[in-house]
């Protein structure tokens, strides 16, 4: 767990560019973005992915759309609307394995 990439971020170990923090919650711009808004949401609680996730993680990760809704209504999206999703597992085209939520904003979804 503490060879994982979002703990570093988490304990400041490794450089991100954070644009929100709360008790729970981080959230901060992914390096390699696909929308001209794109964060990714992390409870600061390490756990690694929607399938392993269990029944006491499920107010931290309500958190996490929680700060997305704060994200989005602070940076003018509350009304125009963002996608927000998750990537499980190899064949969901999951990378790193610490949960995270994109945050896509600033251009129309597809359908995909
Ligand atoms: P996925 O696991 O498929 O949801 O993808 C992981 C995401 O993390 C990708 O969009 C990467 O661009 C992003 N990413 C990887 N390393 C970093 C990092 N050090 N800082 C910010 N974003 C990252
Ligand atoms: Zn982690």
């Amino acid at each position: 767990m503490t060879d994982c990439l979002f703990c570093r971020i988490v304990r400041r170990d490794s450089p991100a560019d954070i644009e929100y923090e709360d008790a729970d919650v981080l959230a901060f711009k992914d390096i390699y973005p696909k929308a001209p808004v794109h964060l990714l949401i992390i409870p600061k609680r390490h756990i690694a992915s929607v399938a392993e996730m269990e029944a006491g993680d499920t107010d931290v990760l309500g958190r996490c759309l929680l700060a997305a809704r704060r994200i989005g209504e602070a940076k003018g999206f509350g009304e125009r609307g963002y996608r927000v999703t998750v990537h499980c597992g190899p064949e969901g085209g999951q990378l790193v394995y610490h949960i995270h939520f994109h945050f896509l904003a600033g251009r129309r979804a597809g359908n995909a």
